[in-house]
């Protein structure tokens, strides 16, 4: 392969893709080894607001200057994708991998390197929720691009190798197998009910009330009946909608709200846990997904690590009861 460069492999026997990236071995680490990740040395960040110099999208007052800003995007300095990609060399022919184009951008969250997501106000995560719809639109306007994937990685259990909050985008050249599992289960169900499955689990969780852990009139927040990892969180909108990137303000606020009192019941019960969360949401050139695909976000807490069992089997042994995590939830004052 391009010696730097990323490459796309296809696992014929998983039915899913690879992302070699040997640039990611250079990636620095600003955690240090002793300390988690408290305490860590903002005149050591890259992230700080004079440090930055370059820039791919930034919210800001009118007439600010440059290094005032609430939320910035900013090229990945490692990325798993470049835009720019050469072309693969031959000589591999009884495998199929692609050339790795793609996009991979850092959102900095707040210039504030102390302050936790879980920590912003209702208007600071409505920024950054307007950031991820607005680069979202923007990376989908590229016809290369099939997928885009917001997610973020708090502390370094769950993947961060920064201090300062920051989430991510990645723009990739095909619609990754987890999502393309989601469309089809959607559709099948579909086709069978002519409903969507999500709209319908919804409906079921808001009856029963056994996993719910909080709803605003348009946003709810559940642990699912088949939580792969104990207190996952997924917050859904309440209407049918299949896209993030087309939410209005209004909904953006409700999501905001929604989602702050999902992290903060996070933070409380479990003192303060890393974390990944992702939104899954459809890829717009997909054929009457529309009909069938329901967008979410998902939480993920990193408190079991995944062992032979999970990797062998695909089984996920989660020690938590969802409806044990939801009533904890559920119980947590904010
Ligand atoms: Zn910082
Ligand atoms: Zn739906």
């Amino acid at each position: 392969m391009s010696k730097g460069r990323s490459e796309i492999r296809y696992n014929y026997l998983l039915d899913t893709w690879v992302i070699v990236a040997p640039e990611r071995q250079n990636r620095p680490h600003d955690f240090s080894q002793s300390s988690q990740s408290e305490n860590v040395d903002p005149s050591r960040c890259p992230f700080e607001p004079k440090a930055l110099s370059q820039e791919v999208f930034a919210l800001r007052e009118e007439g600010a200057k440059p290094d005032e800003w609430r939320v910035k995007v900013i090229p990945n300095k490692y990325p798993v994708l470049r835009k720019e990609t050469l072309p693969l060399e031959k000589g591999e022919d009884f495998y199929s991998a692609i050339e790795g184009f793609g996009v991979h951008e850092v959102v900095i969250d707040t210039p504030d390197h102390f302050k936790r997501v879980s920590d912003f106000s209702i208007g600071e995560l409505k920024d950054l929720l307007s950031v991820y719809r607005e680069r979202m639109r923007e990376l989908y306007s590229d016809r290369r691009v099939k997928y885009v994937l917001v997610f973020k990685n708090y502390k370094r259990e769950a993947g961060a190798s920064i201090f300062h909050p920051h989430s991510q985008m990645i723009a990739l050249p095909l619609v990754p197998t987890a999502i393309r599992k989601v469309i089809e289960q959607s559709r099948k169900y579909y086709l069978k009910v002519g409903r969507c499955y999500l709209c319908d689990e919804l409906s079921f969780e808001l009856k029963e009330r056994k996993r719910v852990v909080y709803e605003n009139t348009s946003f709810a927040v559940y642990c699912p009946f088949y939580s792969l990892f104990p207190f996952e969180l997924r917050v859904m909108p309440k209407f049918h909608s299949c896209d993030f990137s087309k939410l209005n303000d209004e909904h953006l606020e409700g999501l905001a709200d929604a989602l702050l009192k999902a992290l903060k019941k996070l933070y409380r019960a479990l003192d303060d846990p890393p974390y990944n969360l992702y939104i899954h949401s459809s890829p717009p050139l997909f054929p009457q997904s529309e009909l069938f695909f329901h967008w979410y976000i998902e939480i993920v807490p990193r408190l079991t690590v995944q062992g032979g069992l999970e990797l062998g089997s695909g089984f996920y042994v989660n020690p938590v009861p969802p409806e044990r995590a939801a009533t904890t939830l559920s119980e947590v004052k904010l």
